[in-house]
């Protein structure tokens, strides 16, 4: 099997995630994509809701679709979680399948303040997710990337790997700006699925 995996805080899910998610499963020909909510950071991260609350909005906003799972490996264990181990233990579990780690250009450009980038960068391909506000040429500032194919369609990275790059439909949507509607008492609709804002409204979450 082909399997994706898009790590996130998810917090919370909007059609962003959901969108990048369907498209890097078509143009990948993916089987799954794993959703893979983050764990509760020991140090207080700014509006980050209990992990619980996020891994519950993402079962409720990909139910829908049957090549979509949400892994609770992260929100599970008590110590920090970092991507490397993630991505190992996925290897672990899926030894006989390619895994792909999809993620936005934004997400892309932070990892060098990841834990072990290095490692990281050589243990998958990646799927590369335009994203508004994002230019694919910053990629490569980035000192993973080694080198662009003409089209932009790909980059090569230094560990040998591959990001293959996925022009998406342009979505402007963002967790952050989500939480600055809800605290402001503004509509959220069309931003995420109705199942996700009534549960956001029913548990009372991002309150200011
Ligand atoms: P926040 O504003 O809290 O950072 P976010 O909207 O960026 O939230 P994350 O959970 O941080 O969402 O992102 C998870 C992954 O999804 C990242 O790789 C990010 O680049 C990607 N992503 C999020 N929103 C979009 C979008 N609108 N278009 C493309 N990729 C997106
Ligand atoms: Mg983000």
């Amino acid at each position: 099997m082909r399997l994706g995996i898009l790590g996130g805080t998810f917090n919370p899910i909007h059609f962003g995630h959901l969108r990048a998610a369907e498209e890097a499963r078509e143009r990948v020909n993916l089987d799954k994509v794993i959703f893979m909510p983050s764990g509760n950071p020991p140090l207080k991260i700014v509006d980050l809701i209990d992990a619980f609350h996020r891994y519950t909005m993402a079962r409720l906003a990909t139910a829908s679709n049957v090549n979509f799972v949400v892994s609770d490996l992260e929100i599970r264990q008590t110590e920090k979680s970092y991507t490397v181990n993630t991505i190992q233990k996925l290897c672990g579990i899926y030894p006989e399948d390619k895994l792909f780690f999809v993620l936005g250009i934004d997400a892309f450009l932070d990892i060098p303040n990841w834990w072990q980038p290095d490692v990281l960068t050589g243990m998958v391909d990646f799927i590369l997710v335009t994203r508004p506000g994002f230019n694919l040429m910053d990629v490569l500032k980035s000192p993973y990337v080694l080198s662009a194919d003409d089209g932009l369609e790909q980059f090569r990275l230094k560990s040998g790997r591959k990001a293959l790059v996925l022009q998406m439909t342009p979505m402007g949507i963002s967790s952050t700006e989500i939480r600055r509607l809800l605290r402001e008492s503004k509509s959220i609709k069309y931003l995420l699925p109705d199942k996700v804002e009534e549960y956001i409204y029913q548990h009372n979450l991002y309150h200011p």
